[in-house]
């Protein structure tokens, strides 16, 4: 007996469907971009999906074909938008490059994706005339920006002008239907250890991550909301912001190149921003420019903080301070990145407010479409007690199943795994302790770095904390914790320590306390452990 097949219409899901409906159902709500060139841009969902339009037409003409791969080296704003969907609507792939990253590693990203053209900022355009002679495939850079911002003087030849190109289309494009599974955009892991690897994202991924990303106990986003998404769209397509934006049709503000705390507090304020999402590193710079000046939000309702745990006090530093809800959630590159987000349940609703932000600051329950898993050393499956730690694997709809180039499937039996060790309570909450690299493993006992850091980051005087293995004769690893202090303020290394009294059990208290004036980040604003590690393996403990 054949099955009964359902009788819906059959439309693959693509990119473009999410900015034709934006423009047709939300045609006059604004984007609005803080540019490069320094000035305010403005305009409408229904403008940039013309143009979005007229950029496919752009590709076209210079010959670029379907699965070409075009890379942006740009920051968050309208033009980055056009691209994002003008690319991957006419079936080219667009590749976000991260211009923090260093330069070698650029070349390598941009030759591994074999990138036939190069969409530039203003101001990134010295890094690429520096780049270009190693960079095999490239055959157009085009400047995004206008005419009257193009340099006099160039190393590239033929430099190309976005707005010279764009406005000579007419914009008579009708946007293609193909498979749903094709590629759509590529961004690369931040690679702290060996190359950076290309996760592909398709359409299908993509799309289905937008629907899921905006529902209630994820962003909970709705076109009620002005968002403004400060993680870059480099990282991980924005976390999904640009697409999942336009699904809902909300208002969305791009904050440009500059993210320190004055110019995104000024930017929240004049655009009524109620929503936005970035890791803890940017938070600490407008939590520290909001307090030290006396300032409110006035409009700002909701933040998603994610990329790395974020810490209980920034937590309670917006919520009680500033009537801010933070989202925290976790993900990766290869998973899209959307997979688990800290959002209570019903049941939830009568706990003290203690043990609401306990729950809230794990890395939360995973989102419909992620499943998850914790295995210890042999792959064996460890309870959901929230106690027990393991390997953290993941499988679902927009998790890589491999990498770009690379033969060697990453999957181990289908699961996805994350590199990060976690715990997963009898709710489904996932509380990640640690990359596996990252952890600290004292006499055969594992010490959370997360929660030594979580700690430190409570005491005032603290702005910002890791903690790390030193090597140590007896107990093989002991924790230190690596500080920076908060301007104007002091606080000794006993003082730090005896901080720890009655919070987590002694034998996991930190050996030592080192202060510095500041720690090292990724490209993405992660804390660099490896760095750290390698700067203080020789560092003499007092317990030694
Ligand atoms: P990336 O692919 O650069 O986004 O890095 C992904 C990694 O960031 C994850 O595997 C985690 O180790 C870390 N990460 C992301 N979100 C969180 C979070 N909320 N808490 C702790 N670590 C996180």
């Amino acid at each position: 007996m054949s099955a009964l097949m359902g009788q819906m219409m059959r439309m693959p899901l693509m990119i473009s469907s999410l900015i034709t409906h934006a423009a047709r159902h939300h045609g006059d709500t604004e984007i609005v971009s803080k540019r490069v060139e320094g000035d305010i841009h403005r305009y409408t969902w229904a403008d940039c999906e013309l143009r979005s339009r007229k950029v496919a037409q752009v590709m076209a003409r210079l010959g670029l074909q379907a699965g070409d791969r075009v890379g942006t080296l740009a920051w968050n704003g309208y033009r980055h938008m056009e691209l994002y969907y003008g690319l991957s609507g006419s079936q080219l792939v667009c590749h976000t490059v991260n211009p923090r990253l260093f330069p070698e590693q650029i070349a390598w990203i941009i030759n591994d994706a074999e990138d036939k053209a190069l969409c530039v900022d203003l101001n990134l355009l010295p890094l690429v005339e520096k780049l270009l002679p190693a960079l095999k495939a490239v055959k157009h850079v085009i400047l995004m920006t206008d005419r009257a911002h193009m340099p006099a003087q160039t190393s590239i030849e033929n430099l190309l002008c976005y707005e010279d190109l764009v406005e000579a289309e007419d914009g008579k494009y009708t946007w293609p239907e193909f498979d749903e599974n094709t590629a759509s955009s590529i961004c690369y892991t931040s690679g702290t250890t060996g190359n950076p690897k290309g996760a592909v994202y398709s359409h299908r991924s993509t799309v289905l991550h937008a629907i899921v990303g905006a529902m209630p106990d994820a962003m909970g986003l709705s076109a009620e909301d002005v968002m403004l998404p400060v993680v870059p769209m480099f990282h991980v397509n924005a976390w999904g912001i640009p697409y999942g934006a336009a699904a809902v049709g909300c208002k969305l503000v791009m904050p440009g190149p500059h993210l320190d705390g004055k110019s995104l507090h000024d930017i929240f304020e004049a655009e009524g921003v109620t929503i936005s999402a970035g890791v803890p590193t940017i938070w600490l710079g407008l939590l520290n420019h909001v307090s030290s000046n006396n300032l409110k939000f006035s409009t700002f309702k909701r933040t998603i903080i994610g990329g790395s745990a974020c810490p209980p006090a920034m937590i309670d530093a917006f919520q009680d301070k500033f009537g801010v809800q933070v989202i925290h959630a976790w993900g990766m590159t290869e998973t899209s990145p959307l997979g688990c987000v800290s959002r209570l349940k019903s049941k939830h609703r009568e706990l003290p407010e203690a043990a609401k932000r306990k729950l809230l600051a794990k890395q939360g329950r995973a989102v419909y479409g992620v499943d998850l898993r914790i295995v210890n050393d042999h792959g064996e499956d460890l309870p959901w007690d929230g106690k027990q730690s393991g390997d953290l694997l993941v499988r679902g709809h927009w998790i890589i199943d491999s990498y770009l180039n690379v033969a060697k499937s990453p999957l181990d039996y289908g699961w996805f795994p994350t590199g990060d060790v976690s715990t997963i309570d009898a709710d489904g909450f996932m509380q990640i302790t640690d990359r596996s690299k990252d952890v600290i493993k004292s006499g055969g006992e594992w010490i959370s770095s997360i929660d030594l850091e979580n700690i430190a980051m409570g005491h005032p005087a603290v702005n910002e904390a890791a903690a790390i293995a030193v090597p140590h004769p007896k107990w093989d690893e002991r924790p230190l914790l690596v500080v920076v202090l908060k301007p104007g303020t002091q606080a000794t290394r006993e003082e730090l320590i005896g901080f720890y009294e009655g919070k987590i059990p002694k034998w996991q208290t930190p050996d030592d306390v080192v202060f510095v004036p500041e720690l090292p980040h990724t490209a993405t604003g992660k804390i660099q452990k490896l760095k750290l590690r390698d700067q203080f393996r020789d560092h003499k403990l007092p317990t030694v």
